[in-house]
């Protein structure tokens, strides 16, 4: 496994969960390392324990030295980060460089699957670069990840479906003997040619970011409107040809796949000749509704947010991750700082991840409750189960003025406006 990340390193660990050995490899030495020690680099919810049985069980090791993983490994799996480049344009530097250090160290027959979410023609041209430096038989097949950050490894464990492409029948079994362990229910494992493997994933996470700027346009509709966006959603999501999952509005998407993904489809998109229309519309929409909790904010505060303590509960892009990759929070902090705002911020475990980018310009606090001392107003930007059911008699007693901005509609805005809060939630009636 090349890249020992989100992704990597939840399937490395996973694909020795299944008796496999397997090697992360990595060019980061300090994430190696701290692997090395038992340390584990993410946070991911039950991967600790699974690294750990496995490693002991002597299934799973993590190296820098690509050229022993290659050597020793039947399957070599490409699962580096694919960030946007400046022009948006997934940046595939790390998966060339890859590449050519796997054709370097070739030393037998090898599958090379590119596991990382990789524009179309991206495992054909790896194909011929690894050709360009080796002549020993290969084959190449794309494998793109569908797991979820915050679910991860039971995602991967169980998936809805896995995505197979290649050309040839004996990668394909190969691939399904691989995948048989996690497919015991009767998941299918699709098989389809490379370049429609490659694309399934940019369709799928391009229409789960369209269906949240939609919701997320419906929810600014019903504030127009005077209509509630939770009765739409429900009215609207029990059509089976709708479905009611994915339809919550909110502070709009972020996170390390739907931002680089949607902009990585449009451009190569363009570059094949096809200039979509919906995706930019897509991006548009959250960009615009990224600002919306904190423009709500400065609105509520007649444009004058200077000095006020804000408080922020939730700065991950979503629950149960560290990951701040494109996380909306710092578009929410950036403009309330500002505009003069003082900030407090509580994130269950993103609040190193955050230092890493915020710095000390705004303030943490260890427990939620901690920043709400004379705040004058409580934003909920991610939607962590432990803020679901807070003391709110405490959280009136703690802040200056009970306003709370509700960027996730977690809360019941009634039950709080009996209890002496002012409340708003996205799209709903006030
Ligand atoms: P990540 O940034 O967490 O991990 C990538 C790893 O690759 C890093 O540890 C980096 O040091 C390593 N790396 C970079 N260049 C390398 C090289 N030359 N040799 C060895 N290692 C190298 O990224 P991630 O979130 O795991 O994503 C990896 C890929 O999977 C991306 O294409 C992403 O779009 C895709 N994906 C991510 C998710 C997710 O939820 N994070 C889900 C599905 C698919």
């Amino acid at each position: 496994m090349i890249g020992t990340g989100y992704v990597g390193l939840v399937t490395g660990t996973c694909f020795s969960e299944t008796g496999n050995d397997v090697m992360c490899v990595d060019i980061d030495r300090e994430k190696i390392a701290l692997l090395n020690q038992g340390k584990i680099p993410i946070y991911e919810p039950g991967l600790d324990e699974m690294i750990r049985r496995n490693v002991s069980e002597g299934r799973l090791s993590f190296a820098t030295d690509i050229g022993k993983g290659v050597q020793e490994s039947l399957f070599i799996f490409i699962a580096v980060g694919t960030p946007s480049a400046d022009d948006g344009a997934a940046d595939l530097n790390s998966v060339w460089a890859v590449a050519r250090e796997i054709g370097k160290h070739m030393n037998g027959y090898k599958i090379v699957v590119t596991k990382s979410t990789v524009p179309v023609g991206t495992t054909e041209r790896v194909k011929a670069i690894i050709a360009g430096e080796t002549s020993h038989a290969f084959d190449v097949a794309s494998n793109p990840e569908f797991l979820k950050e915050g679910a991860a490894i039971d995602d991967f464990m169980k998936p809805d479906r896995v995505v197979c492409g290649t050309e040839d029948p004996r990668v394909s079994e190969l691939m399904k003997e691989l995948y048989a362990p996690f497919v015991r229910t009767g998941n299918p494992v699709l098989v389809m040619d490379i370049r429609s493997s490659e694309l399934t994933k940019y369709a799928a996470n391009a229409m789960l970011a369209t269906r949240i700027s939609f919701m997320n346009e419906m929810a600014n509709l019903c504030e127009k409107l005077g209509a509630d966006v939770n009765l739409v959603r429900r009215g609207m999501g029990s059509d089976p040809r709708i479905g009611s999952s994915f339809l919550f509005p909110g502070v709009g998407y972020g996170g390390s796949c739907f931002p680089k993904d949607v902009k990585a489809i449009i451009k190569f998109g363009l570059e094949a000749g096809y200039d979509m229309k919906i995706l930019p519309m897509v991006e548009e929409v959250n960009m615009l509704q990224k600002r919306q909790l904190a423009e709500k904010v400065i609105a509520y505060f007649k444009g004058n947010v200077k000095g006020k303590k804000i408080a922020l509960w939730g700065l991950s892009f979503k629950p149960r991750t560290d990951d701040m990759r494109d996380a909306p929070s710092l578009v929410i902090i950036e403009r309330l700082l500002e505009a003069g705002a003082v900030i407090e911020a509580f994130d269950p475990v993103a609040t190193q991840e955050t230092k890493k980018i915020i710095g000390d310009r705004i303030g943490y606090g260890m427990k939620n409750y901690d920043v709400l001392k004379d705040a004058d107003a409580l934003l909920v930007v991610t939607e962590w189960n432990e803020f679901r059911e807070p003391d709110f008699e405490k959280i009136r007693a703690l802040m200056k003025n009970p306003v709370i901005f509700d960027g996730r509609n977690i809360f019941d805005g009634k039950k709080l406006q009996e209890k002496g809060f002012q409340y708003f939630g996205m799209g709903l009636k006030q």
